[in-house]
């Protein structure tokens, strides 16, 4: 692993206090060190010089995490240190501060934040990329019994639980299939991502532990007739193939309807079918970070519907990015999935943007997204995507998934940042 253990801080670590930096200064405060905010920070440090603006980033870590490799650790895969990376490395202090704390409330109308500690920071611009968090859509127990992917302490708890599981098995007596029964709620892109990593590491534990495959019970539920509802139906059906071949129970247009200490109760038409299990995962979908809609921002499932320019309606020193911000694709009328790649693309403009309001410029850049495609992987070497028009499939797949991730940590960190926390092993 690139770093020790200890050098990755969690909030108790606060920093030192930021008043200190250039008292008269323009103040710029970004919330959240996900791919919006870390990457908008990168990209405005280039742009400015040391004494343009006073820039804050705040965190809840000292670490900026990649969300989107979330499912490997999870499944135990990969290492969390892997998509983990010490935000000091990469920011110029000279012209960012990092302040390590949770956000509580955003006041916009009093144009301050209050953190954890009580603290307050007030801001001339503010950058809101919070990111996301489980939608439950108020199904009972969800939130209680079902882990979600969400961040790096909760995919660390994921497969530890499951490793537990597995080593559970032998020391019990009968009946106990429910500690080898393994349910994934929602069969979107992180459900079947995650899936696809599972299933390779189930043979190693399975090995590990001493535990017949044949008693490990894997099921997928979804309410939509088929796994990635909306993706193209080849792909989709080599993914439904891939998880046959990988003896994964596909219960598609199966709602997930309760989550209880026992396991879950999941509707197919009117038959209510109960299943015991120790392991339910929620990738259900996600929404916007609750603290944008508290703060009375105009919000849809939690995400502000921005302006062109990527400020909030009504507020022109309020920008919004990643998944707290809401945009529309005019072609379908529907908004874009919120995805670390339109985070990216956002953020450049989002710099850009305000390295024009810091020079008193009001003629703002609009953004226009432009997918590029879209890679799910099936494991480390398998996978299924769009890129550009092209359909790809299996280890080409899984190559593209590969460079898509690598793409990030250079534009984020150069070539330095791809040797120490990249994908190399391409093939
Ligand atoms: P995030 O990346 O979620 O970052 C938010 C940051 O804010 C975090 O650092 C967090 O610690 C911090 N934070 C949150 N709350 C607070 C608070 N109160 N105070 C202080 N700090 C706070 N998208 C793709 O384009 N391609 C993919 O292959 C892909 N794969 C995915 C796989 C999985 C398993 C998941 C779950 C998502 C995937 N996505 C993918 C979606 C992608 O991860 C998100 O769209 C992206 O992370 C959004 O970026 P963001 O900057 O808005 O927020
Ligand atoms: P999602 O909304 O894309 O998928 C959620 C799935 O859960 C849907 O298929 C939905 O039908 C299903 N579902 C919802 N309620 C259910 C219920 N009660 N019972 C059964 N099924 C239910 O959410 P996600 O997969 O977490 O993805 C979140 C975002 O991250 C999306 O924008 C996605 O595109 C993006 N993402 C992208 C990639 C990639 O590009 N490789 C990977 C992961 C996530």
């Amino acid at each position: 692993m690139g770093h020790n253990m200890n050098t990755f801080l969690t909030k108790g670590a606060k920093n030192k206090k930021v008043e200190v930096m250039g008292l008269n200064k323009p103040k710029v405060v970004i919330l959240g060190a996900g791919y919006g905010g870390m990457m908008t920070t990168v990209r405005l440090q280039k742009l400015i010089g040391s004494n343009d603006a006073e820039v804050i980033l705040v965190n809840q870590h000292n670490y900026h995490y990649q969300s989107a490799w979330l499912h490997e650790p999870a499944a135990g895969t990969l290492h969390h240190d892997q998509t983990r990376i010490l935000i000091d490395d990469v920011i110029d202090k000279n012209k960012v501060n990092l302040v390590i704390d949770t956000v509580t409330e955003i006041k916009k109308d009093e144009k301050k934040v209050v953190l954890e500690n009580g603290r307050e920071i007030d801001y001339d611009i503010l950058v809101i990329g919070l990111g996301f968090e489980p939608a439950t859509f108020g199904i009972p127990g969800l939130k209680e019994y079902a882990f979600g992917i969400v961040n790096v302490n909760a995919v660390r708890e994921i497969r530890q639980h499951i490793e537990l599981m597995f080593a559970k098995y032998n020391n019990v007596q009968e009946p106990k299939e429910d500690l080898l029964t393994f349910v994934v709620g929602g069969a979107g892109f992180s459900g079947v991502e995650f899936l696809g990593e599972f299933v390779n590491r189930v043979p190693e534990l399975c090995k590990e532990y001493d535990v017949p495959r044949e008693k490990v019970r894997i099921l997928s539920v979804e309410g939509s007739p088929t796994i990635m509802p909306g993706f193209d139906k080849e792909l989709v059906d080599y993914a439904t193939n891939f998880f046959e071949r990988h003896n994964v129970e596909l219960h598609t247009g199966t709602l997930l309807k309760e989550c209880t200490p026992e396991g879950i109760k999941m509707a197919k038409g009117d038959d209510i079918i109960e299943v015991k299990a120790k392991t339910v995962i929620w990738t259900g979908g996600v929404q916007g970070n609750s603290l944008v809609g508290e703060a009375g921002f105009e919000v849809n499932r939690g995400r502000c519907p921005v302006r062109k320019d990527l400020r909030a309606p009504g507020h022109d020193d309020v920008f919004i990015v990643g998944d707290c911000a809401l945009i529309m694709n005019e072609e379908t009328g529907r908004p874009y999935p919120p995805t670390a790649q339109a985070a990216i693309q956002e953020s450049y403009v989002l710099a850009r943007n305000i390295k024009k309001l810091l020079d008193g410029q009001t003629d703002l850049e609009e953004f226009v997204y432009q997918p590029k495609g879209t890679v799910a992987s099936l494991g480390e070497k398998d996978g299924i995507g769009i890129i550009g028009n092209k359909k790809v499939f299996g280890g080409q797949a899984a190559f593209w998934k590969k460079v898509i991730d690598n793409r990030y940590l250079f534009l984020l960190g150069g070539m330095k940042l791809v040797l120490k926390k990249g994908k190399l092993n391409m093939f």
